[in-house]
């Protein structure tokens, strides 16, 4: 099988033939047809964090595939199953946050594509309890944006707790943000998007933003607090101003969602404003199984609109110079030639 392996932090991807994993007991061979490109790949292919992957390590946490083989002792899930590998690939099941419902937080989790080999190759290994079905009506290439970009503003959305009415800012509208501008109008919310690119403005108010705000032009604090003030701010940008900006243009009661991660940051908020307007400050990690499948289920409702470009796994490099440049509306998702069958170039089936 074809891979994008990182071998070295800093340095370019090898896309190099690999065998095909074996799946374990409780694991899923799954034979990818998607996988998104997400900027915290590209974290990972720098090393740019504090706690950092092993190498060689395939990136890759928005796997979108078809189940190929049961690995002893898995039953809920059946062979030619649709799935998506998210960023939690596995966690305990037995800690506190897994038993209340917060295993998005358990400290044991592995994670898909950083801790544990990703999507970034034609087939790859999943915890079968992990590997989350993807309904009829969802396409493999929709569905891999869902995968990370969609449940983790999701999750956002909910972790702002936002009730109808209320006036929520984006701060960044690529490919999470995209998706964040329609969770937060599906919970009756005001949006307002805040970005640099006029493009990326332009897709904000075609998925349903109310109002835009080009930060290069205009002061985003004095934009928003011109149209009301927002009553949530979802930081989905990296640039160290935004998430100050985000705090400074909160209203009384207002709460500051904190999703993106730049690689190395500190928030310096006052803490008198804090108080007396009592200001919640929110960190959102992803989101749960159960919140990927109620983003999949809204999707195939027709409620989302999933923006993608296509690529092939070969030009991973250039991909990765294309979303650094900005020059993606909002997201590059990979298609894999084994996606479909009958497109094989070569008989796969050794393994079986
Ligand atoms: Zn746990």
């Amino acid at each position: 099988m074809r891979a994008a392996v990182v071998e070295r932090f800093g340095s370019l991807v090898n896309v190099e033939e690999r065998a095909v994993p074996q799946p374990g007991p409780g694991q899923v061979l799954v034979r990818l047809e998607t996988c998104g490109l997400c900027h915290t790949d590209i974290h990972a292919m720098n090393g740019d964090w504090p706690v950092k992957p092993a190498l060689p390590l395939v990136p890759g946490h928005e796997g979108v595939g078809i189940v190929e083989q049961l690995g002893d002792g898995v039953t809920g899930r059946t062979v030619g199953q649709r799935v998506a590998m998210p960023w939690l690939g596995r966690a305990c099941g037995d800690c506190r946050y897994c038993v209340d419902g917060r295993e998005n937080l358990c400290e044991k989790q592995d994670n898909n594509g950083y801790g544990v080999d990703g999507a970034y190759a034609e087939y790859m290994i999943a915890d079968a309890r992990f590997a989350v079905p993807v309904p009829d009506g969802v396409t493999a290439v929709d569905a891999a944006p869902l995968t990370f970009a969609g449940v983790t503003t999701y999750a956002a959305v909910k972790n702002a707790r936002v009730v109808p009415g209320e006036t929520v800012a984006v701060f960044g509208v690529g490919g999470l943000g995209h998706l964040a501008v329609q969770y937060a109008r599906l919970v009756g919310a005001r949006v307002i998007a805040v970005d640099v690119t006029e493009e990326k403005l332009r897709m904000a108010a075609e998925l349903g933003a109310d109002h835009v705000v080009d930060a290069r032009s205009t002061d985003p604090v004095e934009a928003i607090r011109r149209l009301g003030g927002a009553d949530a701010a979802i930081v989905l940008a990296v640039a160290p101003t935004v998430f100050r900006q985000a705090f400074d243009a909160l209203n009384r009661g207002g709460r500051l969602v904190l999703v993106s991660l730049p690689a190395d940051g500190e928030l310096t908020i006052p803490i008198f404003d804090t108080v007396l307007k009592g200001i919640s400050v929110i960190g959102s990690i992803v989101g749960t199984r159960q919140d990927l499948a109620d983003v999949f289920a809204l999707h195939a409702l027709g409620r989302t609109r999933v923006i993608t470009e296509t690529r092939d796994l070969a030009d991973v490099n250039h991909c990765v110079g294309e979303v650094l440049a900005g020059r993606v509306p909002a997201r590059l998702v990979f298609a894999y030639r084994t996606a479909d069958p009958a497109s094989r170039e070569t008989p796969v089936t050794a393994h079986v």
